[in-house]
């Protein structure tokens, strides 16, 4: 049963129209559970109806014309009880009405079963039988499987037809919006522009296309690049394997030959599939056959045809990427963004980002919020491939990513990015201006770099220091450890930036969502695992050399602090303490010519554990700094990068602005100065509650900057402290948002957390 469920979800999966994929649903699943009726409604909530989609068993002429409001009849209570209904006589039930058009008087079973994507009803599934009875458990489970796992497919089952049609057609569909994770705010107008797809055949949907002849070229063209690659291989393993190893590439080399692969994909092309649509349909046939072989060791052959497959697919993907153009307005699309892909394209020419992956404190997220490019994040199922040129609008704002949308939706959206336009321009014009209230506070607003984004310095014109230097990137764009030499170069060019300035530096923080290529972590809870400073007090010679780097670049400027990252222990305070002294005195000894200073350290507050210990940090550190991005992690036990629970990981809630009250209270009174440099620091309304809780340094991107200070200089303490009284008396987040809303719009400052002004 689970094989033919499998191939069900399957089928459907690859089919690109809509409708004929659930017409081939609902007749398997009237033959998989041997009844006489199944049916598919899908939800429209613009009209609050469910509408008969597809069906094998009421009369076909009903397709499409059969609408059931949603508080109607046995579908509309399905949908509405969001449960399975299950009862041996429909007709009998005070909820059936009667539909005389499907005709289905006939029918007495019925079983219908709501199909819902994160919460929300996307349609029913029903089955039906003459004969009156209840059908058995295992039914049921069979069709609520079956519902669970269609959700994700036919959440996007909308935007994957709208995909397939030409542009004429696209207009009458209208726009197809996805709801994503915001993940960074703003509104981005422009051309998708997808990076490095990945050769995984489980990314493609299919697509029609009309060059044929072009279609068979570009195939050949990978075939050959494909075989070369072979012989290149079998050339360098040939004193590594014995021969009938290396036979294994004799077999590829045939298998590519026209005469077997080449003539099924031609076969397809000609149907008018894309060269990798068709290479797609001939590889999953061929290995879905080979797995149905009760031979093992042609079973086991199977591995081989998706490697062979995987090959020519990652040639055609090349060759199509270096074919294409970047658009002039580009909307990055890739399965996970990182620093490499944003650098490769110019700022001017970058309006926003979509990573598939990710949620919305994810450092692909940071990143695009540290470059002030709108994003989304977290969206599942989408076919990456088939966006490619696709116009596209991104609201970073609630987190909706809008496809082919029409000249009025985009004429609409592009006078909100004309109003935000405006609006920044006011910012910067008070930038070079200092961070003080009306009534006289002073805020020290300071900057988060280290990203990577070279205009990080650049854009960032007045602050008071660098509050948190990430440290991670140069060690992620190389493929060993970078030398003390490379480390202390890069130091001191960010140390003298800031010559007269603080300027934190943390310590390497890997793990989590950060790996290096050259030093995989394989692990089922990378969040709760091997990272920050756990990972470098296990590899000393890791920490010496950075820390090392560190003090040698700060001889002169004396500007260092150094912050350790993760800590969740006073041991692991201790340890670092003593490897820093370590590395101090050694160069101490090694530089006599110089005054080398011991830096100033300080640790991250962004393990819970830490706000119990803060007494116990008196006389062994300098400072500390809250990261509220972990904070709010930790504390919630949400993981900051599963898009699946994105709406459960939100610093306004209640218990994080407990703990960040509980945090500058008790560092005051133990005299340690405190810091923030999470992203909660440069959300405006974050700022407002922090600098009421007491917080005098805010640390904070390069583009929130002028924006944080433009909102403090408009407001009064006793304001602030009023709405965080609010807050902090509030027992959920929605209470928490509604009142930093309604303040943000009392002040005239509602359009930085919103679209428009
Ligand atoms: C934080 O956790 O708040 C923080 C600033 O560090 P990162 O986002 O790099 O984990
Ligand atoms: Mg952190």
């Amino acid at each position: 049963m689970l094989t033919r469920l499998r191939s069900i979800v399957q089928e459907v999966n690859q089919e690109p129209d809509l409708s004929v994929a659930l017409n081939n649903l609902v007749c398997h699943v009237k033959d998989a559970m041997n009844t006489e009726c199944c049916s598919v409604y899908l939800a429209n909530y613009e009209t609050r109806h469910l509408i008969l989609r597809a069906t094998d068993g009421l009369s076909p002429d009903s397709i499409g014309r059969v609408n059931i409001g949603f508080s109607e009849g046995l579908i509309g209570y399905v949908g509405q009880r969001e449960e399975p209904i299950n009862i041996p006589s429909a007709q009998t039930h005070p909820r059936f009405k009667q539909y005389p058009e499907v005709k289905e008087e006939k029918y007495n079973a019925f079983l219908g079963v709501p199909i819902i994507h994160q919460r929300r009803v996307l349609g029913v599934i029903a089955v039906q039988q003459k004969v009156s009875r209840v059908f058995d458990e295992n039914e049921e489970a069979f069709v609520v499987t079956l519902a669970v796992q269609l959700a994700s497919v036919l959440a996007h089952a909308e935007t994957r037809s709208l995909l397939q049609l030409e542009a004429a057609q696209k207009k009458a569909f209208g726009t197809q919006q996805i709801r994503c994770v915001p993940g960074s705010p703003g509104i981005a107008i422009g051309f998708a522009y997808v990076a490095h797809p990945v050769a995984d055949f489980n990314s493609v949907s299919l697509r029609k296309v009309y060059d044929c002849e072009a279609q068979i070229r570009r195939f050949y063209q990978a075939v050959v690049q494909t075989r070369k690659e072979f012989k290149d291989m079998a050339l360098k393993l040939v004193d590594q394997l014995p021969d009938d190893a290396l036979g294994i590439f004799d077999v590829y080399q045939q298998m590519l030959g026209s005469a077997s692969l080449g003539v099924d994909v031609e076969e397809q092309v000609r149907k008018g599939w894309c060269a990798i649509s068709a290479l797609k349909i001939v590889i999953e046939k061929l290995v879905g056959q080979f797995e149905a072989m009760n031979d093992e060791y042609i079973r086991e052959r199977s591995t081989d045809i998706k490697d062979l497959g995987h090959r020519v697919l990652s040639h055609l993907l090349q060759n199509e990427v270096s074919l294409k153009q970047m658009p002039d307005k580009a909307i990055l699309f890739a399965e996970e963004v990182t620093a490499s892909m944003l650098a490769e394209i110019p700022r001017v020419q970058l309006q926003g980002v979509v990573s598939v992956k990710g949620s919305n404190n994810s450092h692909a997220a940071i990143m695009a919020r540290a470059m002030g490019v709108p994003a989304v994040m977290g969206l599942d199922d989408i076919p990456l491939l088939q966006l490619e040129g696709e116009k596209i609008i991104v609201d970073g704002y609630t987190g909706y990513l809008l496809i082919a949308p029409p000249k009025d939706v985009t004429d609409e959206y592009q006078a909100l990015v004309d109003e935000e336009r405006e609006l920044e321009k006011e910012l910067l014009q008070q930038d070079h201006l200092p961070g003080v209230t009306i009534d006289g506070v002073s805020v020290s607003l300071m900057l988060n770099a280290g990203l990577g984004t070279s205009y990080e310095f650049v854009q960032s014109s007045a602050n008071d220091g660098i509050g948190l230097y990430r440290t991670e990137y140069l060690f992620m764009i190389k493929q060993t450890f970078p030398s003390e030499q490379e480390q202390l170069e890069l130091y001191r060019e960010v140390l003298s930036k800031r010559k007269d300035q603080p300027v934190v530096m943390r310590t390497l923080d890997i793990g989590g969502d950060k790996a290096l290529p050259y030093f995989p972590i394989n692990e089922e809870n990378p969040f709760l695992g091997w990272r920050g400073i756990r990972l470098t007090l296990d590899h000393p010679e890791i920490f010496l050399v950075q820390i090392r780097a560190m003090i040698g670049a700060n001889i002169g400027l004396d500007n260092l602090h150094i912050m350790l990252p993760m800590v969740c222990a006073v041991d692991e305070v201790d340890e670092s303490i003593r490897l820093i002294n370590q590395a101090y005195f050694e160069i101490r000894d090694e530089t006599p010519e110089y005054e080398v200073k011991k830096p100033r350290i300080g640790i991250m507050i962004e393990v819970p554990s830490m706000i119990y210990l803060i007494d116990d940090l008196v006389g062994k550190i300098d400072f500390c700094s809250v990261g509220s991005n972990d904070l709010t992690q930790y504390l919630l036990a949400v993981d900051r990068n599963n898009a699946r629970v994105s709406s459960l990981y939100d610093y306004f809630h209640p218990a994080v602005l407990r703990a960040l009250k509980e945090i500058i209270d008790k560092t005051g009174r133990c005299e340690i100065p405190t810091s923030i440099c999470g992203e909660l620091a440069g959300d405006p309304g974050g700022a407002i509650l922090l600098f009421a809780m007491g917080y005098r340094q805010l640390s904070m991107n390069a583009n929130n900057l002028a924006k944080i200070k433009w909102v403090i200089r408009q407001l009064t303490l006793a304001e602030c402290e009023t709405l965080l009284k609010s807050c902090l008396e509030a027992s959920n987040c929605a209470t928490v948002r509604a009142a930093i809303n309604a303040f943000m719009e009392a002040k005239g400052l509602a359009g930085l957390i919103r679209a428009g002004r």
